[in-house]
């Protein structure tokens, strides 16, 4: 249990105790009100018309690689704000998209309608990959089993790893991503496992707690990444952080010109999340997302701390829909009521209590094969049998 006496709240935003390793300086601003300051100066707070030039730039070049193929960008498409404002944005740029939509069991009919609209106003050509229900599940299940805090990881990994996947397959060179500075940057450690691409810590946990072999979900290690990125010239792009970002404006857009639908909070589009967000979180850890995205919305200028905390006063869930939703998940997921009492009384476990990524003798290894790789690849560039990719920096 938080010790209450302790309890301290930033004075400019609201994250507070309930952050592991959260620190105050004598304002009481906390440490993420100066990470978010350095972030923004260096992305988002930079002079409009330098990041105007970036932007065209950046467009510029996705459509020039994308030449005489059928697509120019891969855009994966969740039916939340961000990729649905992000669809509209590729229309007005001439950008040709491939539209990639992640099945993974768990979409709200909402979601699904907002893509439908995206698809048939904006005419995009859609591409639904959907994941094998009985692999995901299993490996949902190990997550939940293992009581680590990211349960998002396989969704947050598999989606990522199936845009590559696609983007090789129709030989396309950018995915355009909805990550942006404005509005989710501030994800406190302690609260996601950073390294979400950890294919590594993936398997341990499901080796430890799945039953059954995946062999039919997409891969996304870091041999895959290197593979996608390095030879195959692959790059995510996050083009939103070269515009003017506001969340409001951005919402009132995509609801006259797509029909966009709001579905109440941060990436409720999937039940999962919503469930995962609203009630498996603050419930069996103790904290409420809601902090850290609505922080971020004050930092970037969108939001007064006063409405944060009315919102914050406010239920992250009806008592209703949180009884429907807690029936569907516990049953979709197949535990049994006593299974589900264990995996909320059980105490939190690290990530990094699993293998990772980051142990020894897994970096050691990718060390040494990137070391053997570095002259070849040089080499088949130089030839031009190998893509030399054309660097866009815009990840941070
Ligand atoms: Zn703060």
């Amino acid at each position: 249990m938080k010790d209450e006496l302790n309890y301290q709240i930033c004075s400019k935003t609201v994250l507070d105790t309930t952050v592991p390793d959260i620190s105050f300086n004598e304002n009481g601003e906390c440490n993420f009100c100066d990470y978010y300051q350095a972030l923004a100066d260096r992305t988002i707070n930079r002079d409009p018309a330098t990041k105007r030039k970036e932007f065209d730039k950046v467009v510029g070049i996705i459509k020039q690689e994308g030449k005489g193929k059928e697509y120019d960008c891969v855009l994966g498409v969740s039916g939340g704000l961000d990729s649905t404002y992000l669809a509209l944005l590729a229309k007005e740029e001439g950008l040709r998209p491939l539209l990639v939509h992640f099945d993974n069991g768990w979409n709200s009919e909402l979601a699904v309608k907002n893509i439908e609209n995206i698809v048939n106003i904006l005419e995009y050509k859609l591409h639904t990959y959907v994941m094998d229900w009985e692999e995901f599940k299993d490996l949902q299940r190990s997550y939940l089993k293992a009581s680590v805090v990211d349960v998002e990881v396989p969704t947050d990994q598999l989606i990522f790893a199936a845009l590559n996947k696609i983007a090789f397959k129709y030989k396309i060179k950018f995915i355009l991503a909805g990550n942006n500075v404005a509005t989710e940057s501030i994800n406190p450690a302690g609260w996601v496992y950073k390294n979400k691409l950890d294919l590594i810590n993936l398997k341990s946990i499901h080796k430890a707690f799945g039953s059954r072999k995946l062999k039919k979900l997409p891969r996304l290690g870091q041999y895959e990444r290197y593979f996608y990125e390095v030879i195959a010239g692959i790059q995510r792009v996050n083009i939103l952080d070269l515009i003017d970002y506001k969340k409001a404006d951005v919402k009132k857009l995509v609801e006259e010109k797509l029909h966009w639908k709001d579905y109440g909070g941060k990436h409720y589009e999937s039940i999962f999340t919503r469930f995962y967000q609203g009630y498996y979180l603050p419930v069996k850890f103790g904290f409420d997302k809601r902090r850290a995205h609505l922080s971020n919305l004050i930092l970037s200028g969108q939001l007064t701390r006063e409405a944060a905390i009315r919102q914050l006063i406010e239920p992250t869930y009806s008592q209703s829909e949180k009884d429907t939703d807690l029936d569907y998940v516990v049953k979709k997921l197949g535990f049994a009521k006593h299974e589900w009492e264990q995996i909320m009384t059980a105490s939190e476990v690290s990530h990094e209590d699993y293998e990772t990524e980051n142990d020894a003798k897994h970096k050691v290894l990718f060390v040494l094969f990137r070391l053997a790789m570095f002259v070849p690849i040089r080499v088949l560039r130089f030839l031009g049998i190998l893509y030399m990719p054309i660097k866009i920096d815009t990840r941070w």
